[in-house]
C-alpha cells in the first residue's frame, strides 16, 4: 500500500532520507535524478519504521508539560522538580526561593512570567557555564545569546556566537555542561567529524549518555 508522502524536497543529494516532523508528517529528501515512482516504493519498504517512529512521537507529545500554573504543580530547574505554590499579594507575581511562588493576580500570565524568569536564569547559568567551559577549550565565544528553539537546543555561528535555548537550564547540569562544551567545541572544529566528537569527549566523557537523555527528555523540557 502507498504511504502519502507529505512532503518531497528535492536535492543534489544522493540517497533518499525520511524524517517524521514533531506532528507527524513525512518529508522525504531525494535525488533530483530518481523517478516519484522509484521514491514511493523505497517508502513503502520503511512502512514499519515510519509507524513506530510516529507512534514514539504521539507518546512524547501526550508526555509533554502542559501547565496550569495551578497550586502543586512542578516545574524543572536544573534536572529538579520545583514545585508552585498559589499565593495571594500583588508583587512580585513570581519569585522562587527554592519554590515558585506566583500570586493569584499573576496566573492568567503564568506562562509569560515563568518564561522570562527561566530567560533570566538560563542567561546567568549558560553564562556562567561558557565562562567556565571556554578557558578549558582555549576559546572565547564572541557571545552568548539565548534562543526559543523547542528542539534545537543551541548553536553556533562563523562569527562565534553561540545560541542555547532558555529551555536548557530545566535540563540537568551535566546535560547543560555536555551542550556547553558541544558549541564552544564548534569554535574551534566545525560540523560534526570524529575530530569533532574526540575534542568533545576529552571534555566530556558522558556526552553519548548526555545526548540521549536530550532526544529521550527534551520535550518535557517546556512550560
Ligand atoms: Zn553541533
Amino acid at each position: 500500500m502507498a504511504i502519502p508522502i507529505d512532503r518531497l524536497v528535492r536535492s543534489s543529494r544522493r540517497t533518499v532520507g525520511l524524517t517524521v516532523t514533531r506532528d507527524g508528517l513525512l518529508v522525504v529528501r531525494a535525488p533530483r535524478r530518481i523517478s516519484e515512482t522509484e521514491v514511493m516504493r523505497l517508502v513503502a519498504t520503511k512502512g514499519e519504521w515510519i509507524r513506530r517512529t510516529r507512534e514514539r512521537l504521539r507518546a512524547k507529545m501526550d508526555e509533554r508539560p502542559c501547565h496550569r500554573y495551578r497550586d502543586g504543580e512542578t516545574f524543572p530547574l536544573l534536572g529538579e522538580p520545583v514545585p508552585l505554590t498559589i499565593i495571594e499579594g500583588e508583587v512580585p507575581a513570581l519569585e522562587h526561593d527554592g519554590a515558585f511562588r506566583l500570586t493569584r493576580a499573576g496566573v492568567p500570565r503564568g506562562r509569560e512570567l515563568f518564561e522570562a524568569w527561566y530567560r533570566r536564569r538560563a542567561a546567568s547559568v549558560l553564562g556562567e557555564r561558557a565562562d567556565h567551559w571556554g578557558p578549558r577549550l582555549g576559546v572565547k565565544p564572541v557571545r552568548v545569546l539565548l534562543s526559543s528553539a523547542r528542539t534545537k537546543w543551541g548553536s553556533c555561528d562563523a562569527r562565534g556566537v553561540v545560541r542555547f535555548s532558555w529551555r536548557l537550564v530545566m535540563a540537568p547540569p551535566p546535560v547543560i555542561d555536555y551542550l556547553v562544551v558541544h558549541e564552544l567545541a564548534h569554535l574551534i572544529i566545525r560540523g560534526h567529524s570524529r575530530a569533532f566528537w574526540e575534542c568533545v569527549a576529552a571534555h566530556d566523557p558522558q556526552h553519548r549518555a548526555h545526548r540521549r537523555w536530550l532526544a529521550d527528555h527534551g520535550h518535557a523540557l517546556d512550560l
